[in-house]
């Protein structure tokens, strides 16, 4: 019966259609009929649905808000975003790392905390984790990284043996596994955990002085997190605990915030820190660059189409404004490609015209044509010209976010600062900030972690690594492995 209320279902093309039940047929019993385009259409929508998934990432959730300036940081940055009492929209998701779209949230990994704030000088994009270090530091050891944190070739299986193997050679990951073999390797929610730009970037002042910069969003929620037993079971029994519990909490009206504080380091220090302030796996202590705040973070509306306003969201660090620059961050450097080239690969080079993408400010590119392009293009097409066409301004907005570099192209580590090791801050971790009782959760983790398929030469290689870190916690994760094998 036809609802007078309800709207007519039509074909992608607007045009009314008879029936969502029946398909056409040669009477009621009969053969279908290749002339129902409706049913074609659906079937051939149907199976286009999916798009390819991140590469990482894969599994995340979002919502929308804004970012609220409350201080006064205009003497470090001219950024619009920045400013005193600013507002700005801003669109965020979260995710884990290794797994793919279907995995569970529990998992114990690191959580992507990526946040795009639509500007008046165009869109910037902070595309931050829950950790305030990395495994690596440098982008050449990104791809290896992550193929070691999901499945192997043959059984199509993640391997614990394989992710040891990859750490315990890259000696640098020892700050990031301490941090995730500890408790903030699985946070209660997306909601009760920080997110940190983990690299370092600049800010460059109305005066033209530049800061070097960290950023770290402090969960107004508190920090909590989940035990493994905990995780392991929502893992079997709602593999979307988080996804969930974001999406509720703000259908509750219960609008998660974080608070922005800055690290901020006078261009001049970075040269003769005590640990090179550039490297990903570590971080600023605060006794040295103590935290600034700067405004509030607040999401407060759900998507209402996941797929095109979360999964076909694209965040990348090169989207930059004026007043905010990188680093000489390797890692940061390689994002800078990386980012934009996968939004390209899974979402076409048009991506930034889907509208959770598209800047709130004037777009006056000279883009031009390709798949799916949305927005039409006019003459002239090309620059310089005389036609009137858009001009850059590079006295108004001039590249200032410099620094200078010279020497001759090595394949190289970064240059050593004085207290530049591996293991110190790990170590940091392990005896200055975590707790008796946190010591021996983390002795736990790891020996679950490793007994979990870890083997000869690599296991022994696990005990030393530890051992590096702190001697104490590695003859105890050694003997706690050891003893649990004996009883198997
Ligand atoms: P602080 O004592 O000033 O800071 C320690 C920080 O560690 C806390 O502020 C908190 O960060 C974080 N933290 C607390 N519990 C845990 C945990 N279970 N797992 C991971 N992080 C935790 O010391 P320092 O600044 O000198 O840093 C000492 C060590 O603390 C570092 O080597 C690093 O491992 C860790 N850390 C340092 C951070 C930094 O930016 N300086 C940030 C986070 C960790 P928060 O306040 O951000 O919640």
């Amino acid at each position: 019966m036809i609802n007078d209320k309800r709207k007519p279902t039509t074909t992608d093309s607007g045009s009314p259609v008879a029936s969502d039940e029946h398909s056409l047929s040669v009477g009621p019993d009969g053969p279908l009929m290749l002339h129902d385009h409706y049913l074609i259409e659906q079937m051939a929508n149907f199976n286009r649905e999916r798009i390819p998934e991140r590469q990482p990432h894969a599994k995340g959730s979002g919502a929308f808000g804004h970012f609220e300036v409350t201080e006064d940081v205009s003497g470090f940055t001219k950024a619009a975003v920045f400013q005193p009492g600013v507002k700005t929209d801003v669109v965020m998701r979260f995710s884990t790392v290794a797994g793919e779209r279907g995995s569970p949230d529990t998992w114990r990994d690191p959580r992507g905390f990526a946040i795009k704030f639509y500007t008046r000088e165009g869109n910037y994009d902070l595309v931050g984790n829950n950790t305030p270090v990395f495994f690596i530091r440098d982008p050449m050891k990104f791809q290896h990284f992550i193929r070691s944190q999901k499945r192997r070739a043959d059984n199509n299986l993640r391997d614990n043996d394989m992710q040891w193997d990859f750490w315990t050679l890259s000696p640098e990951s020892a700050h990031q596994v301490t941090w995730l073999m500890g408790d903030r390797g699985i946070p209660k929610s997306w909601r009760h955990m920080n997110g940190y730009s983990s690299h370092t970037y600049m800010w460059v002042n109305a005066q033209g002085e530049k800061f070097w910069v960290k950023y770290h969003f402090k969960t107004d929620q508190g920090v909590e997190f989940l035990h493994q037993q905990d995780a392991d079971l929502l893992a079997g029994q709602d593999g979307d605990y988080h996804t969930r519990d974001l999406y509720e909490a703000i259908k509750r009206g219960e609008h998660p915030s974080w608070t922005l504080y800055m690290q901020i380091m006078p261009f001049a220090d970075a040269d003769d820190y005590r640990f090179n302030p550039f490297d990903l796996t570590k971080v600023w202590p605060h006794s040295d660059y103590p935290l600034i705040k700067v405004g509030k973070l607040t999401l407060d509306r759900n998507p209402t189409d996941n797929h095109a306003q979360i999964e076909q969201a694209a965040f990348e660090p090169n989207n930059l404004v004026p007043g905010i620059g990188i680093s000489p961050d390797k890692m940061l450097i390689g994002r800078m490609f990386a980012y934009a080239d996968a939004h390209r690969a899974r979402l076409g080079v048009n991506y930034k015209q889907i509208p959770v993408n598209a800047p709130h400010s004037p777009v006056n590119s000279y883009s031009k044509d390709g798949a799916m392009r949305l927005n039409t293009v006019s003459d002239p097409v090309y620059a310089p010209n005389s036609k009137g066409g858009p001009v850059a301004d590079g006295a108004r907005y001039p590249t200032d976010s410099t620094w200078s570099a010279s020497g001759d192209m090595v394949h190289a580590p970064y240059s050593l600062h004085r207290e530049d090791d591996d293991f110190g801050q790990a170590n940091a971790l392990v005896n200055n900030v975590m707790d008796e009782a946190a010591r021996d959760r983390l002795v736990e983790n790891v020996t679950g972690h490793v007994l979990n398929g870890v083997e000869e030469p690599v296991l022994s290689r696990v005990f030393d690594y530890w051992r590096n870190i702190d001697s104490a916690i590695g003859d105890r994760i050694a003997e706690s492995v050891m003893a649990k094998r004996a009883q198997r």
